[in-house]
This record gives structure tokens, C-alpha cells and sequence, in this order.
């Protein structure tokens, strides 16, 4: 059972690189952020409560998150282990979750501010499955469709300037600390998130002491 937690700032490729590590070592990526866009789209009461907020890049209630990641994490569905994205993202989440679990490492996605700008303003999703793209380093084959699905790319609505601003803000004065407090703890790898996904990938599991990547190989632990 591996549990780990992947941190840093937007745009440093959380999602990619925890579904990567996922999807070849068979553990479930829980994106608290996918979690509520999902509940928006789907007009759900949850959805109605956060909408605002997650369009404005504005971090959501406490107890609202804590009540997200305590059911996923009850569906048990996690047999060998998760990586957790976008949680913990504030001190009062950090206790909530070392209360309640125990982790095996802390994944900190390493970015300078400047380089997250340049990412952020460039990507999309696609609007049917979700899946990521940048128009520096991903681009769609199609303009505008999703390679995956055909699905039209959309710009998340937190990726604007304004909103971004926010959530650096917001990363630096709450995040910061959280990181620190998993530090004193000693979970925290450092990995350097400027690198192409590929090298970030390998670079996570050699600190983890996990199966080397192989782009389109899985090497399963669990076989
Ligand atoms: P993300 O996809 O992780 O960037 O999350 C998108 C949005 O979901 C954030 O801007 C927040 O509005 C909300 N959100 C996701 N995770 C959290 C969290 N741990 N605490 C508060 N709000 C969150």
C-alpha cells in the first residue's frame, strides 16, 4: 500500500505526473479540484456552493473539502494505495489529513513563479474527458479538439490572469506553511518540475524507490 500526497504550485504538472505514476502502478489519482469541477458541470448542490469560488480560483471552505477527500478516500476503492492532488492546501486541511492518515511521501512539484505564468495562461482541457493539454508543450493535433475524444478544448475558468495571481497568493501564504509542516516530518522529495514530464516522472520514482518510467510500458508493482 503506497499513499502519497502531490504538491506544488498550478501548472507544475500535479495532475499529469500523479496520473502517470497511477496509471502504471495501479493506484487511484483523487484530484480534489477534478472532484468539484465535476460537481459544477453537473449542476449538483455541492456544485452550486463551490462554483464561484472555483471559477474565481478561490480556495473552498474547509469542512467542504474535508467532507470531499474523508468520502472518496471511505469508498475504499484504493487497494494499493493513492496519490492525492491539490490536498492538503491550507494548515487546518494539513492536520485534518495526519489525523486521519498516514502517508508514505510528499511529492513537491518544484516551479518558480514565473515559469507557472507562462504555463498556466497556455493551457486547456478538453471539455468532454477532461484530459490536459498546453499549447507550448502538448498541443492537440487538431486545434481546439482533444486527440482522445474529438471533445472541444476549453480554457479552465481559473486560468486567467486575475485568478491566477490569486492562487499564487493564496500558494504561497497558505500552501507554503503546509509544506513546511510535512518538511519537519521529513515526507517531503523535492523534484525540480521544470523538466519535461518524462524526466519529472523518473525523477519521482527514483526518490521513491519505485520501478523506473517506461513511456507506454507499464511497470506494474502489483502484477
Ligand atoms: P485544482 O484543480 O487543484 O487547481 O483546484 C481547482 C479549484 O478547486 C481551486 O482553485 C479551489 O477553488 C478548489 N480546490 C481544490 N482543492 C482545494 C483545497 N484543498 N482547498 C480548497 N479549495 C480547493
Amino acid at each position: 500500500m503506497r499513499k502519497y500526497v502531490i504538491m506544488g504550485v498550478q501548472g507544475s504538472g500535479k495532475g499529469t505526473q500523479a496520473a502517470l505514476l497511477c496509471d502504471d502502478l495501479d493506484l487511484v489519482h483523487i484530484s480534489v479540484g477534478a472532484v468539484f469541477r465535476w460537481h459544477v458541470k453537473n449542476h449538483t448542490k455541492l456544485g452550486a456552493q463551490v462554483r464561484r469560488l472555483v471559477a474565481a480560483g478561490e480556495l473552498v471552505g474547509d469542512d467542504l473539502v474535508e467532507d470531499v477527500v474523508r468520502e472518496r478516500l471511505q469508498q475504499h476503492d484504493w487497494n494499493f494505495g493513492f496519490v492525492i492532488d491539490g490536498f492538503p492546501r491550507n494548515r487546518p486541511q494539513a492536520e485534518f489529513f495526519l489525523e486521519s492518515y498516514d502517508i508514505d511521501g510528499v511529492i513537491l512539484l518544484d516551479l518558480p513563479d514565473e515559469e507557472v505564468r507562462r504555463r498556466v495562461l497556455a493551457r486547456r482541457l478538453c471539455s468532454l474527458c477532461g484530459m490536459d493539454y498546453n499549447l507550448i508543450a502538448h498541443r492537440p493535433e487538431i486545434e481546439g479538439r482533444c486527440d482522445v475524444c474529438g471533445g472541444e478544448l476549453v480554457t479552465r475558468a481559473d486560468d486567467t490572469p486575475e485568478a491566477l495571481a490569486r492562487r499564487l497568493r493564496d500558494y504561497h501564504g497558505k500552501t507554503d506553511p503546509v509544506i513546511d509542516l510535512f518538511r519537519r516530518k521529513e515526507y517531503v522529495l523535492v523534484v525540480d518540475a521544470r523538466d519535461d514530464q518524462a524526466t519529472v516522472q523518473q525523477a519521482i520514482r527514483e526518490r521513491l524507490g519505485l520501478p523506473a518510467y517506461r513511456a507506454g510500458s507499464p511497470a506494474r508493482l502489483n502484477a
